[in-house]
Formats: structure tokens, sequence, C-alpha cells
């Protein structure tokens, strides 16, 4: 039995801007049939605005250094235990190949934010763009707008960078030295430049709410991204939220389901965090309007270092295991650069 208000919220953040009434009404569902039907409805509207397919995205963790200090990131400046690398221009080239061999046509470079040389990570995107003919997201952090300008010159094409949280006081407890503002100021930029935007939040962090989340959802919607990027908070040992409970597997897939109801368009990953908890949850992040795959690529010798959360999934994974992951959920791979879906 679905109840009336939750069939009329449904038609009214498929119809128009979402209030936070219904948004929260909906997040919170928590009724197995209803549950269902939500994520029926989510899967649907991905079909219908994106195709019944998945896309894949080769994850390279290019460096762990970090001057920031995020309090849920493993790889924060004051976190001492953590070991640091930087792959070198010829490891980082031999992960795209291989990603390319395996029939992926996109790679996203991220790393800490650890101050590399802007005409560094010029030089590799260009690199990148000369040898193969792949799509190349970036996953850098917070950097200035002619940083951002001198990589889109390069040939970068997309830029992930997500907003943790739309409220000033969440945000500024999660980042003791970073500002809301800065972060808005860097997705404007972002935008400006030409780059196939990205963003997107955590769920579980201690401070967030249904109401905070909701929020979120609206700025998804007033912003159209063309990637979402939402998985559950992971608490990492060294770090101020060591003790904090992970986020919440189902208010995690209703984030996912609402999002993808309300915003229709964007690629939306089932993330490495949600494979990375108890078991795999990769494949109920499809089920509930998920539509990207980010298979780790890394070098096997730097993956376990790049630990931004404890036992985050990086195995190497064939393209059969891939393509059954999105058999199962009655999808195909798209082998293409799966570009931006928004219209305009
Ligand atoms: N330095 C880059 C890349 C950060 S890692 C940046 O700041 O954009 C990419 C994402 O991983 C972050 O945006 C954050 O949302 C997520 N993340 C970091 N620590 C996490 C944790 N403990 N649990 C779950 N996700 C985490």
């Amino acid at each position: 039995m679905i109840r009336q208000c939750v069939h009329d919220a449904l038609d009214r953040i498929q119809s128009s801007f979402p209030r936070i009434e219904d948004l929260e009404t909906l997040l919170g569902l928590c009724d197995p049939d209803e549950i269902r039907y939500l994520h029926a409805t989510s899967s649907s509207v991905r079909n219908d605005f994106c195709q019944e397919r998945v896309a894949l995205r080769a994850l390279i963790e290019i460096s762990s250094f970090c001057h920031n200090s995020c309090l849920y990131c493993g790889l924060n400046r004051y976190n001492r235990k953590a070991s640091r690398y930087t792959m070198t221009e010829e490891e980082l080239l031999q992960c795209v190949e291989s990603a390319v061999k395996q029939g992926i046509r996109t790679v996203v470079l991220q790393s800490g934010e650890d101050g590399t040389a802007t005409e560094s990570i010029s030089q590799i995107i260009a690199l990148i763009k000369r040898t193969f003919p792949i799509a190349v997201t970036l996953s850098l952090g917070e950097r200035s707008y002619d940083d951002y300008h001198a990589w889109k010159l390069a040939g970068a094409d997309r830029y992930l960078l997500r907003i943790e949280s739309t409220d000033e006081i969440l945000y500024r407890n999660l980042h003791t030295d970073r500002t809301l503002s800065s972060r808005l100021d860097c997705l404007e930029h972002l935008r400006t430049l030409g780059y196939q935007v990205g963003s997107g939040i955590m769920v579980g962090v201690p401070g967030q709410s249904i109401t905070t989340i909701a929020h979120d959802i609206q700025f998804f919607c007033e912003k159209q991204f063309d990637m979402i990027g939402i998985g559950p908070f992971i608490p990492h040992p060294q770090t101020p939220l060591a003790e904090s409970p992970p986020g919440d597997l189902l208010l995690t897939l209703n984030t996912i389901a609402v999002t993808r109801i309300a915003t229709k368009y964007p690629w939306m990953p089932a993330t490495t965090a949600l494979g990375s908890l108890n078991r795999d949850y990769r494949i109920e992040g499809l089920k509930a309007g998920a539509n990207v795959i980010m298979p780790n690529f890394t070098s096997h010798h730097y993956k376990a270092q790049y630990a931004i959360y404890p036992n985050k999934q990086s195995k190497t994974e064939s393209r059969k295991r891939l393509e059954q992951l999105a058999t199962r959920v009655g999808l195909s791979i798209d082998y293409g650069r799966c570009d931006s879906l928004l219209p305009g």
C-alpha cells in the first residue's frame, strides 16, 4: 500500500521545482513497499531521460598528498599515519592505457589538494588527450580560476567537485579551513569555463539531517549539474570523526532516488563508498537510479595508500564482471564517452 501523500509528493517533484516538505517525505520513507515504489520510479525516470545504460569512468588516484584538513577525510594533513605518494607521469599513463584497453572512454584523475604545479597537470592532460581518444575528468579540489582555465585549455573536459553540504554551518564544521562561498565560486568558475560539472554530497556526516539533504537536492536542481555523486559517509579511524557512525544505507539510496527523480538527467555513480560498506551495495545504487560505475585503475601499489576512508573497494574488475553488474539490473554498458545529457 502506497500512501496518497507519497504519490502526491512524487508527482510534484517530477513536475515542478521540489518543495522541501516533499523531499523530506520521500527521503524519510522506510516502509518496504514505499521504498520499492520510490526506487522503481527513479529507475524509470533514469531509463526515460538517460536510457537503459551504465557509463564507465576509470578512477585514477594520482596523489595522496593534501594540505587540507577536511574532518571526514583520511588524507587530511593532520593524519601523520597516512602514506603519501604522487604518481609519475609514466605510471599515470600506464593506468590510462589499461583503462583504454578495457574499452573505457573516460578517466577521472583524483587527488588530495596537494598544490601540484598548474603546468604539470596541464602537461599530463595534454599528453593523455594526444595519446588517447578519451574524455578527461578532473577531481583535484579547489583551485584558482586561472588553474581551471589552464587545464580546460590543455584539454580537460569535466570536473568533479562535491558541494559536501549547502548548509553554511555544517560546511564550516566539516572544513575548518574552507568556506562554502569559495566552493560555490569554484563551481561557478568551472561552469563559466565550459567544463561539464559534477557535484554531490556524502550522506550521514555528523550534523546533517533530512532537511539539510533536502536543501542540497534543491541546490542540485537549481544548478543543473551534469553529474551528481552521492555516497555514504564512512568514518576513518585517523580523523576527528573516527567515532561517528557510518552513513545509513537506506537514506543514501533514498537520496540517490529522490535526486534522480528531481534532477532527471545527471550521470550519477553507484559510488565506490557504496561498494565499500559491509558488502558491495553498488547494485542497490543502480536500482535506486544511478547510472555510472567507476572501476579503480590506480596502480595496485598505490591503491591502498589512497585511503580517504577505510576498506575502500578498489580491486580490479574485469569487463565481464562490470557487464554482469549492469545486466543484473537490466541495464547495458555504454562504452562511449557518455557526455552530459542535459538539454541545451
Ligand atoms: N580532494 C578532492 C577529492 C576528494 S575525494 C576534492 O576535495 O574534491 C572525493 C570525495 O570523497 C569527496 O568529495 C568526499 O565527498 C568523499 N569522501 C571523503 N572522505 C570520505 C569518507 N570518509 N567517507 C565517504 N566519502 C568520503
